[in-house]
């Protein structure tokens, strides 16, 4: 066997001198280690980790005569005929006997050697399926092993691997076989931990899921329900968990300014609003209240569904933040959402004395430098904008408090440039500012008890009172003509609506054309009404300006992109028509259609579908009409997609879990979080050993 020179493999190789560990998979050729870095394996523990998908049973033998039909059976006899037949197809064909019965079976494709081998007198032991054919009983292409004198029968079933082009499962299962006797599998969990689960031993997991006696049921291990399957699955989330966790934990022994709450600013404010805050924006008030006055850094994530009103619990928190003596920021991922929240905020905050800057990159180069001495100099006390506001130029006097809205659409490296802003020119040096994150993208569950476990999380469950929920209408886009009547009429009676173009995600120069179009036929089709168009390569003055109008009631019909899908806030806008409906995401839609219902008359939303729809289609429109809840429609999304699309940003942060199903595996997943605090509590070292078994080097990932 040839050795291996050192190489250098990514996730192994050292951060700090980049110089290569020695290799890592002993006695392995090149091309086989190249095969297996392909298949994820760097590391003898990644291959003792690469599972089967299945198995075969060549435990036990049939005689032919008794064999089940139809179902995979070890059958073992000698050919006593051999031919090679050219008609209709080449094929061979040989005549196996044994004790109690005859079987043909038949290669379509087949090598000179194999035939020789296949000659009269040998004996041959076949894995296949028996069916009746032509001749009587046969199998078609069986796995077909030559026998020498008694070859015994496999002692447990045999693995089949997922593997890669010219990796054989020969080769694997035995690279798999050797490492599970050479590997160190000591349990990293103590027996106190696991066996009260009712898991069983690392060590005798994995070895049963390799190797798994005759008897295992088949069903358990490929479902992956069987106990082995279920300890790997606590043992993945358990890592994940743990290190969340320990993520959670460097967090609080930060520094963060502690933010008193005197609470006379809320006051102020909340005595100017026309209206008083529901039961859950109290309730999440006071959880983020407390956190701000605590001296390490706040991470929270505030979930809302759309409309449940986050903008105005921002603002509280802000509040107590420049009460306190520090500033606050808010970002937005779109302009016209962030100057939204600026118009908002301005409105209810100048009244009571507060300065707001307000700053984006396409403000006019006087302005902004305006802006960024008062954000600098601390006569700003609360800074709006969009990305701009992290940018270089800017630098705080003191930040305290930076709140991030529709957060999902930042991504990993946005939200930290932005903390190090509080951070390295902040008057409370080495201290880092709080930081609020607001989703209206519920977040289901298990989802943020598992990739969001970092985050404290408050949830706004109620809308505020008085809203009907939308009416959702699936149109066939041929019935085009009676919604047009519809919004017409709607229209000349004080309504106003929005008009979403289909999303073109393929170019941004036909979602352009596509928006023009849509403006042109639209404000044709309805000469009586002043129509608007607003989509993103708008500049930005033009594009708020328009907003402006349609806040106002000036236009009463606007043609807009998706741009307006997060956070517009237009109260007398109560219908929607959504083109091509069939092409948009599940949240996507749903934030659209949050778009409507926010005033008190009743709202519909109309989705226009063309017609043939795809299955996933189908399936989303019918989730999205049957259902107005936004964590309801995130739980189905997230079962329709996967996490790993749902994750969007933090994706690029965070492992995806391999093994284990959030769905599926929910109690394992309650589980290995009660485990994994108290392990951190009382089983230190063990914490650390199952940390450095599953996620190796890669314990840094997190960084928000
Ligand atoms: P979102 O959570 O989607 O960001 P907003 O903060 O934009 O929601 O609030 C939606 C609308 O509801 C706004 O017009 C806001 O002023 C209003 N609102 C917020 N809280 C209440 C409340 N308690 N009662 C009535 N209206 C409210
Ligand atoms: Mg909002």
């Amino acid at each position: 066997m040839s050795t291996v020179k050192p190489r250098k493999i990514r996730s192994t190789t050292s951060k700090d001198t980049g110089e290569a560990t020695p290799p890592l998979i002993p006695g392995v050729s090149k091309p086989t280690l190249d095969k297996l870095t392909k298949l994820g394996i760097s590391t003898p523990l990644d291959l003792i980790l690469h599972l089967p998908l299945r198995y075969e049973d060549e435990t036990h033998l049939y005689p032919i005569k008794h064999a089940p039909l139809n179902q995979t059976v070890l059958v073992e006899g000698t050919i006593i005929r051999a031919d090679i037949k050219y008609r209709p197809k080449r094929t061979l064909i040989c005549q196996v006997e044994d004790a109690s019965g005859v079987l043909f079976i038949r290669f379509l494709n087949f090598y000179g050697s194999q035939v020789q081998s296949l000659s009269p007198g040998v004996k041959v032991r076949l894995l296949g399926e028996i069916r009746y054919g032509f001749f009587g009983l046969e199998m078609v292409h069986p796995k077909c092993r030559t026998l020498k004198e008694d070859t015994p029968l496999a002692e447990c079933l045999t693995p089949i691997y997922p593997t890669t082009a010219g990796l054989s499962q020969t080769i694997l299962n035995k690279l798999i076989k050797r490492t599970l006797s050479t590997i160190d599998l000591t349990d990293s969990l103590p027996e106190a931990i696991f066996s009260p689960l009712g898991l069983s031993g690392f060590a005798e997991s994995v070895t049963y899921l390799h190797q798994p006696p005759p008897d295992a049921s088949q069903h358990h291990l490929t479902e992956k329900t069987h106990p082995a399957w279920r300890r790997i699955k606590f043992d993945e989330l358990l890592a994940q968990q743990l290190s969340m966790r320990l993520h959670y934990n460097k967090r609080h022994s930060q520094k963060a300014p502690r933010l008193k709450n005197p609470g006379q600013l809320k006051q102020q404010l909340l005595d100017t609003l026309p209206f008083s805050l529901t039961k859950a924006q109290q309730r999440v008030e006071k959880e983020i209240s407390r956190d701000l006055n605590k001296a390490h850094p706040m991470q929270r994530l505030l979930q809302g569904d759309v409309g449940s009103g986050k903008t105005i619990v921002a603002a509280l928190a802000a509040m107590q933040t420049i009460e306190s003596g520090f500033q606050a920021a808010i970002m937005a991922p779109t302009e016209i959402l962030a100057e939204q929240h600026y118009r908002k905020l301005s409105g209810w905050l100048e009244p009571i004395g507060i300065s707001v800057a307000w700053l984006t990159a396409s403000l006019p180069k006087k302005d902004k430098t305006a802006a960024l001495q008062r954000v600098s100099d601390g006569s700003a006390q609360l800074a709006v904008g969009t990305h701009a506001l992290f940018q270089e130029q800017v630098s705080f006097n003191k930040l305290g408090l930076a709140i991030i809205d529709e957060q999902h659409r930042f991504g990993v490296h946005q939200r930290l440039a932005l903390r190090m802003k509080g951070m390295a020119e902040g008057a409370a040096s080495k201290s880092q500012p709080h930081q609020l994150m607001m989703s209206a993208t519920p977040i289901p569950r298990t989802l943020s008890m598992s990739y969001y476990a970092d985050l404290d999380v408050s949830v706004i469950d109620k809308l505020p009172p008085g809203r009907s929920p939308v009416i959702t209408k699936l149109v066939a886009d041929s019935r085009r003509d009676e919604i047009i009547e519809r919004i017409r009429q709607a229209c000349l009676t004080g309504k106003q609506a929005y008009w979403v173009c289909p999303l073109i995600e393929e170019s941004e120069k036909l979602q352009l054309q596509t928006a023009l179009d849509t403006y042109q036929t639209i404000s044709q089709t309805f000469p009586e009404l002043k129509v608007g168009l607003v989509h993103g390569r708008m500049p930005n003055l033009e594009k708020s300006a328009m907003m402006a109008e349609f806040q106002s009631g000036n236009v009463q019909l606007l043609v807009a992109t998706t741009v307006i899908e997060v956070g517009v806030d237009v109260p007398n806008a109560s219908l929607m028509v959504i083109e091509h409906a069939e092409r948009m995401g599940l949240s996507q839609l749903h934030q659209l259609r949050g778009r409507v219902g926010r005033g008190t008359s009743q709202s519909a939303c109309i989705l226009l579908y063309q017609s043939p729809l795809s299955d996933t289609a189908r399936m989303r429109l019918k989730i999205i009409y049957e259902n107005t809840d936004g964590f309801e429609i995130s739980r189905q999304d997230l079962q329709l997609r996967g996490p790993g699309e749902f994750l969007g940003a933090r994706q690029s942060g965070v492992p995806m879990l391999r093994f284990a199903n959030l769905d599926q595996d929910s109690d394992l997943l309650e589980a290995a979080r009660t485990t994994a605090e108290l392990m951190l509590k009382e089983h230190k070292p063990a914490a650390e050993s199952h940390l450095q078994r599953w996620l190796n080097n890669k314990e840094d990932y997190l960084k928000v």
